[in-house]
């Protein structure tokens, strides 16, 4: 044989599925000659690129790996004691392995499906309830973006919430970590909040004021007493957000029992890796009155059809595609694995464990200030939990160089030098410390009574503030502590959840695509997981270059200058691309142009995000064929040309249409001094085909998660990184901590300088193994695939909207509003398909009563036929139920999904068989997925909310 034969195979031919005899197939059956000619069907001439993408040749997966472990090895691991806010954490491994590294946890979408997510709901209603316990409020939600962005969530919340409608100050404790106070800064200003960024011992409170907010322990560490604080607040009105650290929770008094309104944080210390920044899950809890204004998802107890147990996300009328303008939050992507794995630590931990964690991290800084103390240094800090402050005077340079010579890394504040312990910390650091705090002074270690500081550790807490209640009391944190047991809980859970493990999830607008496990592989790599994001330069080489390398890459594909990684989910990017243009405009002195065009098919982030920009929306009307109705948008243009500032556009628009009139309307837009923000939702259709750029736009989000193969997590984690035009570079996002910031930069959007850094390896592994044609060959087969199933399901369900030579582009939306005549609602019809193995498509967005599909380039064309195959089995149960054969109630499709449960009882009174009600084609026999619970009851959960877990007592009955 021929040796010289290339043995490794292309990566793109294992992320795109259909092989060539499939193709053929495909494109015979939607009548296309070739899959260049089905694109130029498709694609409008001329918004197509003339040039293939300027990108590195493609690499194989081993290749890659092996080139990526070079470019790792310039991250330089030293050990954090930097604190501010991230922490090194231990993974357990049964949970690193099990969750982290699984698919069947990280790929799962969103459980708006709640009858195949009953796994990582309990999970997260798990989180939830530690979280409560923790902090002592009395409900909270299922994770925010970060510290930083949760606390903005959190003065939003009491601004909305505010009586006085005059009153506009926010009282922001000057402890604070920078980074939050940097993100209050961007959020506050265009409500004209008036930050007052003080000391909360000296502040005078007055009715000017709506809210505060403090940090607990204090951002240099020192941990207060701000019982009188919040007193003297409520006495004004005013409401008080605590941010604090979730681990010396377990031996603080909780911020609920002093009189917090809110509090808000960060979980990444219960086992999250830094990441370099993210991603991470925070926290937010509150009082039951606030429930309805609270950001993101609530996880909610409810009961199914059957009247068990069963869990949902709660209250999904406040969210925030519902309240589109009226929205005071756009939270839509969160952190859901991420918040997963926190409940799971506690869950592996327990109380004990939490317990000891946190006093012996606690010992360890009341060892190394008293030994630091008896070699002279002064500790700053009276009161701390974690972190201790010296002022080193003019010996803080030589700290700091002994530190460096030890891999060491603390935190430095001109001459005030702190260091923050954590759960990894080893007695042999905390000697190595001393060791060279004492060489510094011209001592050593002898000159320490170690020994006897050991035995006279006294905590430093006041005793008021000493916790005395139980937490974590729930049997869940009580029973996984073994690691067969705790293995065993989480396969139990995962097993209760539809993921792409088991077939496509065809949900339009969110793009499932493959998720590569080599992809996924780098991001647990110590070199990537263990590094601070305020890592000192030259320890993050390897990271460094990832994201140049990405930056650059992103901006060929978007046909930008430049590119921002800060946003931590795409409702992020939306808002920091509008922030971007509100700063272009001010800068040339139009600050008042704050009109924001959306047509009406936008998704409910766009106007959420245009409202938190301070933005005014003006809705433009869609035309009969789903496209933007040129004549009112240019009448609206016209109409606001002295105040508008932006058009947001999807493209291809979320009806699944390549519109033509792009162009024109991008430069009607310009000509009325306006700007164009393109939501990248849909980029998938474009990669290698058109760009953001050639289109005419300013700025536009990729969503990583959707696009750029970063895996769904089941609700997060995300990465919306914004691209600009050149004439906006200068003021994309900035940073108070990591001097990131351009010209004329913006405050942060989210706490670490570069968002949720760890997971772009996952799209950079992506691009660099696709390369240039790779990537515009996943676009042409998401459209072929698109199309495939169009032409398949097209005589069973009326397809709205096409381009003008009949192509859907990479999506489609199949109508079913013409069934509820007879009673099918859209709904039957997705929880009908879990009964045939399928997470339902998109429902009832961005048309009310329909399904949007979207099947991306991964998925073959076998799955694209059992996935159809299912839809016209159920649109003949449909034609049931009209001609009257099937009962209009009791039918296949009202009674779904059926359960295991349901189908082995002694008794069985439907008017149809059991075979029918679970293996109505024969596939589904062969690998059957059982959906875990009967149909959710919403209703009867949003009567009275309970969003942790429930009483032992009730646990026990279900
Ligand atoms: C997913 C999506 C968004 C929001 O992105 P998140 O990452 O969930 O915040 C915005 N617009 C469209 C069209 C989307 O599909």
């Amino acid at each position: 044989m021929d040796l010289n034969i290339d043995f490794k195979e292309k990566f793109e031919s294992r992320h795109i599925s259909p092989d060539s005899p499939e193709t053929s197939q495909m494109l015979a059956t939607v009548a296309a000659g070739s899959l260049d000619e089905l694109i130029s069907q498709t694609v409008p001439q001329q918004i197509r690129l003339k040039q293939p993408l300027n990108l590195p040749a493609p690499k194989s997966e081993f290749d890659y790996l092996n080139s990526l472990k070079q470019t790792a090895s310039k991250n330089k691991v030293f050990k954090s004691f930097i604190g501010q806010g991230y922490y090194d954490t231990v993974t357990p491994p049964v949970i690193l392995r099990n969750i982290f590294e699984n698919p069947g946890w990280y790929t799962q979408y969103t459980p708006y499906q709640a009858e195949i997510s009953q796994g990582r709901l309990q999970a997260l209603l798990n989180f939830q309830t530690m979280v409560i316990d923790l902090t002592g409020m009395e409900i909270a939600n299922a994770s925010l973006l970060d510290e930083g962005t949760a606390a903005a969530e959190a003065m939003f919340m009491q601004f909305s919430l505010r009586t006085n409608k005059s009153a506009n100050v926010f009282f922001v404790s000057e402890d604070l970590f920078p980074q939050t106070i940097d993100i209050l800064k961007t959020r506050s200003a265009p409500f004209g909040i008036e930050l007052q960024i003080g000391n909360h011992q000296t502040a005078e409170l007055n009715d000017s004021m709506f809210g505060a907010i403090v940090q607990y322990p204090a951002g240099n560490g020192e941990v207060h007493d701000y019982s009188d604080f919040a007193a003297s607040a409520h006495e004004k009105g005013i409401k008080l957000t605590v941010v604090a650290d979730i681990l010396s929770l377990c031996l603080l008094t909780p911020p609920g029992e002093w009189g917090a309104d809110i509090v808000v944080g960060s979980t990444q210390r219960f086992g999250i890796p830094m990441g370099f920044g993210g991603p991470h899950a925070a926290y937010f809890a509150t009082r039951e009155e606030y429930k309805r204004s609270m950001p993101g998802r609530i996880i909610g107890v409810t009961i199914d059809s059957a009247g068990n147990y069963a869990l949902r996300m709660a209250l999904q009328t406040r969210e925030q595609h519902i309240r589109r303008d009226k929205a005071t939050s756009n939270i839509c992507t969160a952190q859901a694995l991420l918040a997963i794995m926190a409940g799971m630590y506690a869950a592996w931990h327990g109380p004990q464990g939490l317990k000891t964690i946190a006093k012996r991290t606690h010992g360890l800084a009341v060892l190394l200030s008293d030994a630091l103390q008896s070699l002279g240094y002064k500790q700053l800090n009276t009161s701390y939990f974690d972190t201790i402050r010296f002022e080193a005077g003019n010996i803080a340079g030589p700290l700091h160089a002994e530190a460096l010579n030890n891999e060491m890394n603390l935190h430095y504040d001109g001459s005030v030098v702190s260091v923050s312990l954590d759960e990894t910390t080893s007695l042999d650091e905390v000697t190595t410390i001393i060791r060279f705090f004492a060489k510094v002074k011209g001592k050593s270690i002898h000159d320490v009574d170690l020994d006897g500081l050991k035995q006279g550790i006294q905590a430093t807490i006041p005793a008021a503030l000493e916790r005395q209640t139980e937490y974590l009391a729930h049997p869940v944190f009580n029973t996984h502590h073994s690691e067969h047991e705790m293995l065993r809980y989480i396969k139990s859970l995962e097993a209760k959840d539809l993921s792409l493990c088991h077939s496509m999830i065809p949900l339009g607008s969110c793009t499932m695509k493959l998720n590569a496990t080599t992809e996924m592989i780098p991001v647990t790599w110590p070199e990537f997981s263990k590094i601070h994001p305020f890592a000192p330069t030259d320890q993050v080489g390897g990271y460094m270059q990832v994201i140049d390398e990405l930056n650059k890459w992103l901006s060929a594909i978007t046909g930008f200058a430049s590119m921002s990684f800060q946003p931590n989910a795409g409702a992020q990017g939306e808002y920091a691309g509008l922030m971007v243009i509100r700063a272009y405009h001010a800068d040339r002195g139009e600050s008042h142009r704050n009109v924001a065009l959306i047509p009406s098919s936008a998704h409910g982030t766009n106007p959420a995000s245009a409202a938190m920009a301070g933005m005014k929306i003006v809705v433009v009307k869609c035309d009969s064929n789903g496209n933007i109705d040129v004549t009112d948008l240019k009448a609206r243009a016209e109409e606001f040309k002295d105040t508008l500032s932006c058009l947001m556009v999807t493209y291809p628009s979320t009806h699944g249409v390549f519109e033509e009139s792009i162009i024109e309307i991008c430069q009607i837009i310009h000509q009325n001094g306006g700007q164009v923000y393109m939501d990248g939702a849909n980029m998938n259709a474009q990669v290698g085909l058109t760009s953001p750029a050639t289109i005419g736009a300013d700025v536009c989000h990729l969503n990583l998660h959707k696009t750029f193969c970063i895996p769904h997590g089941g609700g997060g984690p995300g990465v919306g990184p914004i691209g600009v035009a050149q004439h906006l570079v200068k003021y994309l996002p900035g940073h108070s901590v990591v001097d990131i910031s351009k010209e004329k930069s913006i405050p942060a959007v989210s706490a670490a300088p570069w968002g949720s850094a760890s997971i772009l390896l996952i799209s950079h592994a992506y691009i660099a193994m696709m390369g240039a044609e790779g990537l515009t060959n996943a676009t042409k087969y998401a459209i072929l695939n698109a199309n495939y199933i169009k032409s398949r399901l097209e005589s069973h369900y009326p397809v709205l909207y096409t381009g003008s030579q009949g192509r859907c582009a990479h999506e489609m939306i199949l109508d079913c509003r013409a069934f509820k005549h007879f009673g099918i609602e859209v709904t039957d019809i997705a929880k009908r398909l879990m009964d045939y193995g399928f997470h339902a498509p998109t429902v009832s967005f961005p048309v009310a009563g329909t399904l949007m599909v979207e099947p991306t380039e991964s998925e073959p064309k076998h799955e694209l036929d059992r996935f159809c195959d299912a839809l016209i089995a159920i649109r003949e149960e449909i034609s049931d139920v009209e001609s009257g054969k099937a009962d209009k109630i009791n039918n296949p499709l009202k009674n779904a999904p059926h359960t295991a449960h349901v189908i082995t009882d002694d008794t069985w009174d439907k008017p149809y068989s059991r075979q029918q009600a679970v293996f109505p084609l024969a596939y589904v026999a062969e690998r059957k997925f059982w959906p875990s619970v009967g149909r959710v009851n919403d209703t009867h959960g949003d009567r009275t909310l309970i969003c942790s877990c429930p009483p032992i007592e009730e646990y026990a009955e279900a």
